[in-house]
């Protein structure tokens, strides 16, 4: 069985290649060790590798870890899952980065709680460009021939945008699970794309980063641009059941 430190470099290793293979420098991109399941004591030993951004879906879960592992002052939490409204005040109080904006309202939710908070934090739209009904994400999946699906993602960023206490870092999507590797070059590729033309429509939004890639893909969305990583299993090995 090879240890965390080993799986930490290999991911580091695999991700620098992808770097190199694409001209891209290895410092734009940000691995996001995404530690949901696993115990705090996993999450010490991969944080002392040097690992300092871990990635949660699961609101009580993010809370307890970020209320246990308080002192660890450069530890950054990344919420990547789906979030109900009743749950925003959570996510406010603990997350340093929020991954999954799929509507106005739960845009709107948080920042009024970060505002209560004195915070502001930095947030992915998250987009769904394969069109799978498993996923969420603002509704893309055929933006390049559909003017309304482009308006209508045009007209809610404009609105997220506007919000004092989110900072709007980019786009965020999945690749679907299992896909050949052109196709989910594909999907990665128009994010990529996307994010061009978002940012040319709205040039005060400067909002040009990308995370995708999970532990099956990352290779290819390194290669399409991708910023953030979000790797779970290739670090921590199978999700602990819960
Ligand atoms: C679980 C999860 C990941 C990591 O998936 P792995 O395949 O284990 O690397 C990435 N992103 C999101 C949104 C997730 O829920």
């Amino acid at each position: 069985m090879i240890n965390k430190q080993q799986s930490i470099e290999k991911v580091l290793n695999s991700i620098q290649q992808s770097a190199n293979h694409s001209n891209r420098l290895v410092d734009d991109i940000t691995l996001v060790a995404v530690s949901k399941t696993q115990p705090i004591e996993d999450i010490m030993t991969v944080y002392e590798t040097g690992i300092r951004h871990f990635g949660e879906n699961r609101v009580a879960e993010l809370a307890e870890k970020a209320t246990q592992l308080k002192d660890l002052r450069d530890l950054q939490w990344h919420f990547i899952g789906h979030l109900q409204t009743r749950q925003s005040k959570l996510v406010a109080k603990y997350a340093d980065y929020f991954h999954a904006v799929d509507r106005v309202k739960i845009a709107q939710h948080l920042s009024k709680h970060l505002q209560e908070l004195n915070r502001v934090l930095p947030v992915f739209i998250e987009i769904n460009i394969s069109g799978e009904k498993s996923k969420g994400g603002f509704n893309c999946a055929n933006w390049k021939n559909n003017q309304e699906q482009r308006n209508d993602l045009l007209a809610a960023i404009k609105i997220i945008a506007s919000l004092p206490n989110l900072n709007i870092q980019g786009l965020m999507t999945m690749a679907p699970f299992k896909a050949e590797k052109e196709f989910i070059r594909n999907i990665f590729k128009q994010l990529y794309q996307l994010s061009e033309w978002l940012n040319a429509e709205l040039p005060t939004l400067k909002a040009k980063e990308l995370s995708m890639g999970m532990s099956g893909d990352f290779g290819i969305a390194v290669e399409e641009g991708a910023s953030y990583v979000r790797i779970g299993t290739a670090i921590f090995g199978k999700k602990r059941s819960d």
